[in-house]
């Protein structure tokens, strides 16, 4: 920009790059399986290859654990818990959680680059969000390990034993924490299976937890695809099942499982809703519904894809929106500028576009700002939807994509009712200035976790999960600590 510019003319001037430096990672060429504290050669002696999604460049050979991989780690954790982390008491386990904490903080940098090189998120995301929130559970999970008698008085509960753990991209060290430190702290071992586009971090966790000095055998890492998956779940020496992931397959874990006695927690997948009722305050509220669908380029199960607005302000709104939209930095992850990165891999791309195209087919207006993608990679520009009606497909289907559809009401019991109109019921955002809409809003609104004012805020003291088809249990909070305890009269 020159002083000398006339005032009228556009400003014409762009960020300079401000690239994460990518060789804070050391990565190995290939890896094995984390079992019993270390890392060992698959015996079903596949493997494949995870890619850089911005690049498509491949990254590292990662193993795949077929049955007797399972096998040999659900024995190792079987042992540790019997033998070590049962017996160990809480104060103790406490100690390690604290020290896993620590490390996770003192290389949080290098977290963050990996998570973005392997999962496609843009670093300011997995820097200020994934990696504070991944600390913040150890530690905060950590401090409950040695006062689980204080959370249930009373109730003398008790660890269940080996849990196996299956977990997506979209969030790979962060649901691993989700699940890794309220099994740990509650005194229970660890068989996890990460998603196969997204395994690097939980990895290089294994590698830390090591020199952490974890008992071997207490935690697992097990590579694989959904096959290794499926094996874990249903592997019979596995007392307690926690699933994050797809809905559909989510409910054919709960089949298979049913009558075995296994304890099973499933959050699955959302189609939030995000209301703006006429006396919001909009710019603030354009800021909120941006944050809920574009994050992590709305690969986020609660993401606000369904955005409902008081029709006397819908027209003003949407122009906002538009507007900010166009201002949306979309391209390398590992730009600090940057606020749309890659899409995970090619498959969700494909699922993206065919919803998009139906949502077009289906009649509904479609609008995505000017921006030049990356040639290599893949990716998808922000994109709204005006027009759209309950029954089409892109306001009752999870996209899981960086694509919003947008709908008009004109009372609050047609935003209730439309909000509601979903197999989903994961997450909701409420927009008004009036304290006692939000409280009537919240009553009604189907949902795990209702936001008032904002979106997208986590905690590891606050509870989260589903109902209907988003699934059950919840983690974080002392209801966190509830999937993986025996707690008499409960
Ligand atoms: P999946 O449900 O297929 O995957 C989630 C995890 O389960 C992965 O680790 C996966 O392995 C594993 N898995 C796959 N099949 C089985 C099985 N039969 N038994 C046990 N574990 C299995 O989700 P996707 O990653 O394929 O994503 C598809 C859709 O799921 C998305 O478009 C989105 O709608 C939804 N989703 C919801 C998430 C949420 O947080 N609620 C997160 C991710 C996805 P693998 O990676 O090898 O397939």
């Amino acid at each position: 920009m020159t002083l000398a510019q006339p005032p009228s003319a556009p400003l014409d001037w762009q960020y300079a790059p401000s690239k994460e430096a990518p060789d804070l990672v050391r990565l190995e060429r290939s890896y094995g399986l984390f079992i019993d504290g270390r890392f060992v050669p698959p015996l079903s002696k596949q493997k494949f290859w995870t890619v850089n999604p911005a690049t498509e460049e491949p990254l590292a050979e990662v193993a795949e654990a077929g049955e007797k991989d399972v096998d040999k780690a659900v024995r190792a954790a079987r042992l540790a818990f019997s033998e070590v982390w049962s017996p160990m008491p809480g104060a103790e386990r406490a100690k390690y959680l604290f020290r896993i904490a620590r490390m996770i903080q003192e290389r949080s940098r290098e977290l963050a680059v990996l998570e973005t090189i392997d999962g496609g998120k843009p670093i300011r995301e997995s820097r200020d969000v994934d990696l504070p929130l991944v600390a913040a559970h150890f530690f905060y999970y950590a401090g409950w390990a040695d006062k689980l008698d204080y959370a249930f008085p009373g109730l003398r509960p008790q660890p269940l034993g080996v849990t196996g753990q299956v977990i997506p991209w979209n969030f790979p060290l962060l649901m691993l924490a989700w699940k890794v430190a309220p099994a740990l702290a509650a005194g229970n071992t660890v068989v996890l299976k990460p998603a196969e586009t997204t395994p690097l971090s939980a990895l290089t966790f294994g590698a830390l937890t090591a020199e952490a000095g974890l008992p071997p055998g207490v935690l697992n890492i097990l590579t694989g695809a959904g096959a290794t998956g499926a094996a874990l779940v249903s592997h019979r020496d596995v007392d307690k099942v926690a699933f994050t992931g797809s809905t559909a397959v989510g409910k054919m874990i709960q089949r298979n499982l049913a009558g075995s006695g296994k304890k099973v927690t499933l959050e699955l997948g959302g189609k939030g809703a995000h209301v703006i009722f006429e006396d919001a305050a909009m710019d603030q509220a354009v800021e909120g519904v941006v944050n809920g669908i574009f994050f992590n380029q709305g690969h986020v199960c609660c993401a606000g894809s369904r955005l409902f607005v008081q029709e006397n302000i819908h027209d003003q709104f949407v122009a906002k929106l538009k507007r900010r939209l166009s201002t949306l930095r979309v391209g390398d992850p590992l730009d600090k500028n940057t606020d749309i990165g890659a899409i995970n891999s090619a498959e969700q791309l494909e699922r993206i576009s065919e919803l998009v195209a139906a949502g077009i087919e289906e009649g509904a207006g479609i609008f995505q700002p000017e921006c030049a993608l990356p040639t290599r990679g893949f990716w998808f520009r922000p994109t709204l939807f005006t027009g759209v009606s309950q029954s089409h497909r892109i306001a009752q289907e999870e996209i899981f994509g960086p694509v919003l559809s947008i709908m008009s009401f004109r009372t609050p019991d047609e935003a209730v009712e439309k909000a509601n109109n979903t197999p989903y019921g994961l997450a909701a955002g409420v927009w008004t200035q009036k304290g006692s809409r939000i409280l009537w809003m919240a009553d009604r609104l189907n949902s795990g976790v209702v936001w008032a004012n904002t979106y997208n805020k986590f905690d590891p003291s606050s509870p989260f999960g589903g109902y209907k088809e988003s699934g059950f249990g919840r983690e974080g909070g002392r209801h966190g600590l509830l999937p993986y305890l025996k707690v008499e009269g409960l």
